[in-house]
């Protein structure tokens, strides 16, 4: 195991122009920029470390929101710009795709970047690392069924999550214009009945509401399916939100099409296991997670069978310089049956643990163990309702709704402001959202 000098004795050193410890963090998500932010206030102000985020892509939008990205609802001052977020947080950020990794060089690659019109802006590169943090988050899992790849729409990214947007705002003007003449009503199926669908398809049922205030009437034509592969809507939450959750979709006469399996999906229809065929104009994909094929292999990093890096409790993969944080990590959750789940607040709360790991590291001290506190799950059905459930070491597990629900959904992401832009500027932010929002059309048209 490689002994890192002291901070105090490093400040020395680098006083001395002798290279400083470097930090590479890749993936600027829920979780990357958490830690490339605190890992900057606390060590590149003072010159102790080089910390050095690479994403794939220039901005970052709490992944949570993609659904209101998808459905053109969610303002576009939300985006935060890495270098911007770098500069004031004293960590560099590079633009680049890893792909890959030399464990015995201790160096990371990444491909070359090209722009919209395929001309390279950023050749090869390569980085190296004496703490290397994969944050890279998940994509979905389309489990190698036929035609999900080339039919389906996924929300992994947020570009992905504009080009659904673009292409459900031109369905729906293709469709009004039609309805002209004949009435043609848009269907649009989400595969996958937990989070991300569920919110998905009331974010989308408010647009078409929006749409008809605004008086595209005929866009309350519109079918919204969900297909879910369980007898249970929310699998993973308990039954009681789930069914609250069902009776909420059932209000806005969402078709719920639960214990469905689907086998294929054609330009056309959705193949199930007992052979029904569910027509739909615009197919989402949302139906579980994996990380990207290629963490599969990592020069020999361990990794399970949703190619998630194998981490122990102090979020270390199999090799001692290497850590990963957020979706990209299987972490033992002691006491449960599974991992630890892929959630927003488990990227949050293993950031802040891995900041003080990394510190301790650089001191000559232990890891800090990482001990996943799950403070429940909520669902927001756009502005309908938000059901939830909350947990507490004295109440145990509380069902809650409503307004109550709805605040605490979005302290959720006021957490992640509030991490990577302090007190102050999250209190300006929600300031100047709330004024922008009451003078800014409500859904995005273009
Ligand atoms: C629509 C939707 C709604 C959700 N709602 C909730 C919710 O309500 N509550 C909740 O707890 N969780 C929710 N989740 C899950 C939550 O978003 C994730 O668990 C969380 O974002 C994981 O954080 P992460 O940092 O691991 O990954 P991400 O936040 O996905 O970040 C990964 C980053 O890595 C970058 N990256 C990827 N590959 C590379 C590469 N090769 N090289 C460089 N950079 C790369 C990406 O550009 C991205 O910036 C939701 C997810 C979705 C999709």
């Amino acid at each position: 195991m490689i002994k890192f000098l002291p901070i105090k004795e490093q400040g020395a050193l680098v006083s001395n122009s002798i290279r400083k410890h470097k930090i590479v963090i890749v993936g600027g998500g829920a979780a990357g920029l958490e830690l490339a932010t605190s890992l900057g206030r606390k060590l590149g102000k003072k010159g102790l470390a080089e910390i050095i985020l690479l994403d794939a892509t220039t901005t970052h939008i709490w992944k949570p929101l993609l659904h209101e990205v998808a459905a053109g609802t969610l303002d576009e001052a939300e985006q935060v710009d890495y270098l911007a977020q770098a500069y004031r947080n004293h960590f560099r950020f590079r633009l680049g795709k890893m792909e890959g990794l030399n464990r015995q060089k201790k160096e990371i690659y990444a491909s070359p970047t090209f722009n919209e019109s395929g001309e390279q802006i950023i050749p090869r590169r390569t980085f190296s690392y004496d703490t290397l943090v994969m944050a890279i988050g998940s994509v979905s899992n389309t489990f190698g069924i036929k035609g999900v790849e080339e039919n389906c729409f996924f929300l992994d990214t947020t570009s992905q999550a504009f080009r659904f947007q673009k292409h459900m705002v031109e369905s729906y003007i293709k469709s009004i214009a039609a309805n002209e003449t004949e009435l043609k009503s848009l269907s649009i199926a989400i595969v996958g009945g937990g989070a991300t669908g569920v919110e998905l398809s009331a974010e989308l049922h408010e647009v078409t509401d929006m749409l008809a205030v605004y008086g595209l009437e005929q866009s309350s034509n519109v079918k919204l399916t969900i297909i879910e592969a369980s007898p249970q809507l929310l699998p993973a939450l308990p039954a009681k939100l789930a069914l609250a959750t069902q009776n909420q979709l059932a209000k806005l006469e969402i078709d719920l099409k639960l214990g469905c399996r689907v086998v294929e999906i054609t330009k056309e229809v959705i193949k199930t296991l007992d052979g029904e065929m569910i027509p739909a104009e615009i197919k989402v994909w949302a139906a579980g997670i994996k990380a990207a094929d290629w963490v599969n292999r990592l020069d020999g990093l361990e990794t399970n069978q949703i190619n998630q890096l194998i981490v122990d409790e102090t979020l270390k993969t199999s090799d001692d310089d290497i850590f990963a944080i957020g979706d990209c990590a299987a972490c033992p959750w002691p006491g449960h049956k599974g991992n630890v789940p892929p959630r927003a607040q488990a990227a949050h709360q293993q950031a802040a643990t891995l900041c003080k790991t990394i510190l301790n590291r650089l001191n000559g001290q232990a890891p800090v163990k990482y001990d996943y506190k799950d403070y429940g799950s909520l669902v927001a059905l756009g502005k309908y309702s938000t059901v939830g459930n909350l947990m507490g070491n004295l109440m145990g597990s509380v069902t809650i709704g409503g307004f109550i629900a709805r605040v605490v959904y979005l302290s959720l992401y006021k957490m992640h402001q509030v991490a990577i832009h302090g007190y102050y500027r999250t209190a300006l932010l929600t300031l100047s959202n709330l004024f922008r929002r009451s003078a800014h059309a409500k859904i995005k048209m273009h």
